[in-house]
């Protein structure tokens, strides 16, 4: 009898039964359509790791809503169900139910690739910056796209799911354009109050019922809030008039809010585990069918204390199923420290994004399943041991010990600071990333108790050093420093930083080993005119400025971008970011490249019109671009290049000290160098081809 013996209780939903209360809730992974094999095994690896109900990710279920360049899923007819079989096929092998998310996108999408017009409840401007207008459905647009959610209903059985989706979240479904009183301006029976804007869902969740009756359940995935306040849908109101007038429609609930932004916020923005659950527990006041819900779950106790408490059915995850696909099996198994929790960086959305496959910060075989077939969970041991010394306890060396010795390797991991975690430790220090410190604990935590690894706080190897000892394979993952001197994409011969007065600092000067240090930096900084020069744009420049405003210091953030931290985008932060930024009173000078720094005034030019503005700074904070910390590397290759002077058998580097990059690229190469491991017997350089995904020509 165990506490969490609740969480693996069965409960039904409409003619099916889930084998847990674990559902892996729709989520995207840059896989989809376009990569059917990869997109199977990243379901099946849930499914494996004991999620009781696996979703697709959002399926198009008609030309008139398709959402290329993305690639999602696609079930447009019968030439589709393939791909899908294959899904189910892989969920089901595991026992496990396979869920599908049917999705008309309305002016969501631009239809790029179909070239019809997007369809929308009224005639506007579709959601991206494309010249792409939709136009407002008639009454023979809504009959057709019942039947287009009949259709793709019929063929989801056909394939072999469980569950169907009828969808309307994250602002991207036309179902949810419908509900929206802001949007929706119809004079007919479909729009004005609340009764008609549900009816057209009514219709659907009735339609695809019929569809699939006795064979599957029907789920309904609503944003209960889109927290704008009253001009959007809100809990207190319209979002339970909505869930009132469905209440015993859908066979399953499944809650969260929108937009896509709030649901999947990062930690940086929603710390707290369960964020969601203020705008969404109400929802099982209103119904008696079964409701799941999501927050960034990853605490066995916050779980059975949110089913227990009567707050939710289901446990619904998709980062935390993504960070650890076997977090079910680790509860049932007892084997709690071993889960890899989510750490809410969304570098997995930003896969789907940037249109490549996903990618996660904590777990590096997420998107490898098939075709590197890296397994989270299962490593071929080696029958011929050997011993590696890991140089650099950063993200990269912890992962690459980590899984050297799950491969039954022997490992000496040397560190010179005093704690391990490199970056993740370091950067957990900053405003809002918290978080990034479990890249750390988890591989930490592990280690610690591995019978294979000795690791070694401070203790900075020299090349001298690491020659006399007895170990011939040397893995370098000393880390990057961040450029002094300006260098980057703006200003490739740097910087002249060669004038006294002005105070020139790098991040790396606010982020010291030790705790004091960056205190007194920024004691000394309180007061003074801060200019932080964000030349790389991810998360850095933002954070930097935050940490300064919030010492006292007066901040001028200038980029050459026209947004603050514009690759941010990507991981859905850059308008959370930008808005605090405001908020916290930092002057923002966008589109604003450091044309000269003299004695005390900075000039910034205009990238368009080249025109200056000159402003007083008393330091500059220059985010520009980072270089490796290969020095070591280098003296080390010198020598093993020195004929007869040593006999390394391999010599590596890896991580931010190979080419410097996010954390998760980190955390990837350590873990891609323990597998492509070998013990020096061959000397191919770049052994980890993987599967492609070819088109076939029939
Ligand atoms: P990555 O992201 O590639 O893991 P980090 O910068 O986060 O890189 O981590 C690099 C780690 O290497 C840091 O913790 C740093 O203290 C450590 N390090 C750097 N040089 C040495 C050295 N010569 N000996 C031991 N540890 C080192
Ligand atoms: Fe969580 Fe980051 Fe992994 Fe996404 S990439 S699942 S947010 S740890």
């Amino acid at each position: 009898m165990s506490h969490y013996d609740i969480l693996f209780e069965p409960l039904q939903i409409g003619p099916v039964t889930a084998p847990n209360r674990f559902i892996q809730v729709p989520h995207c992974n840059g896989l989809g359509h376009m990569r059917p094999r990869s997109e199977a095994a990243n379901r099946a690896i849930k499914a494996e790791g004991g999620w009781g109900i696996v979703c697709t990710q959002e399926v198009e279920i008609h030309p008139t809503a398709e959402i290329s360049p993305y690639f999602e899923g696609r079930l447009w007819d019968e030439r589709d169900l393939p791909v899908h079989r294959l899904i189910t096929e892989s969920i089901h092998k595991h026992g496990s139910l396979a869920a599908i998310e049917l999705v008309h996108m309305g002016h969501h999408s631009a239809n790029n690739f179909s070239r019809l017009a997007p369809l929308s409840v009224r005639n506007t401007p579709v959601d991206s910056i494309d010249p792409v207008n939709a136009r407002a459905m008639t009454r023979r647009d809504i009959n057709d796209l019942r039947k287009w959610h009949v259709n793709a209903a019929k063929l989801a059985v056909d394939a072999g799911y469980d569950v169907v989706y009828v969808y309307a979240a994250h602002n991207m479904s036309v179902l949810m354009h419908f509900l929206q009183a802001r949007v929706n301006n119809r004079q007919d029976e479909y729009g004005g109050s609340v009764a008609n804007r549900v009816r057209l869902i009514r219709e659907i969740i009735e339609d695809v019922g019929d569809a699939v009756r006795g064979k599957a359940a029907v789920a309904f995935r609503l944003a209960v809030d889109e927290l704008i306040g009253p001009s959007g849908i809100e809990a207190t109101n319209d979002g339970a008039e909505i869930v009132s007038e469905l209440a015993e429609l859908p066979d399953l609930w499944d809650v969260n809010v929108s937009d896509w932004s709030n649901d999947s916020a990062t930690a940086r923005f929603q710390p707290e585990e369960g964020y969601q659950l203020p705008h969404t527990e109400f929802v099982k006041s209103l119904t008696s069918k079964p409701v799941v819900g999501v927050g960034r779950f990853t605490s066995p106790d916050k779980m059975v204390s949110l089913i227990k408490g009567g707050k939710l059915d289901f446990i619904g995850a998709a980062r935390p199923s993504i960070a650890d696909p076997f977090l079910p099996n680790k509860i049932k198994s007892g084997e709690l420290e071993k889960i890899r929790e989510c750490i809410g960086c969304n570098i997995c959305v930003s896969s789907d994004n940037v249109i490549a496959p996903i990618r996660c910060t904590q777990n590096p075989t997420s998107g490898e399943e098939w075709r590197k077939k890296w397994h989270p969970e299962k490593h071929t041991t080696t029958n011929q041991p050997e011993h590696i010394l890991v140089i650099g306890a950063g993200p990269a060396g912890l992962e690459c010990a980590l899984q050297l010795t799950n491969q039954g390797h022997h490992v000496t991991l040397a560190e010179k600071a005093t704690e391990a975690g490199g970056r993740a430790l370091t950067e957990s220090r900053l405003p809002g990333l918290s978080s990034y410190k479990r890249v750390a604990d988890y591989r930490m935590g592990l280690l610690k108790t591995s019978p294979l690894v000795n690791v070694h706080l401070q203790s900075e190897l020299s090349a001298t050093d690491i020659l006399s000892f007895d170990i011939n394979h040397i893995c370098v993952a000393t880390g990057s420093s961040w450029c002094r001197d300006g260098f980057g994409r703006q200003h490739p011969r740097g910087i002249n930083t060669a004038n006294s007065k002005t105070t020139w600092l790098t991040p790396d000067d606010l982020l010291s080993d030790n705790k004091l240090s960056d205190e007194v930096a920024l004691n000394q900084l309180q007061g003074k005119h801060v200019m932080v020069y964000d030349d790389d744009h991810y998360y850095m420049g933002g954070v930097i400025a935050e940490l300064l405003i919030n010492h006292g210091c007066r901040v001028i953030l200038a980029t050459p971008e026209p947004l603050v931290s514009a690759w941010t985008v990507n991981t859905l932060e850059q308008h959370k970011i930008q808005s605090k930024l405001v908020s916290l009173g930092i002057n923002i000078q966008t589109s604003r490249t450091v044309a000269d720094i003299n004695e005390g005034a900075v000039e910034l030019s205009c990238v368009y019109s080249g025109k200056s503005i000159h402003t007083q700074i008393d330091a500059v904070c220059l985010i520009t671009s980072r270089q490796p910390n290969d020095s070591l590397y280098q003296a080390l290759l010198k020598k093993q290049q020195e004929a007869g002077v040593i006999e390394l058998k391999t010599l590596k580097c890896i991580g931010d000290c190979h080419a410097p990059s996010t954390i998760a690229a980190a955390v990837y190469q350590g873990h891609r160098y323990a597998r492509n491991f070998d013990g020096g017997r061959t000397t191919e350089q770049y052994l980890d081809s993987f599967e492609r995904e070819i088109v076939s020509i029939t």
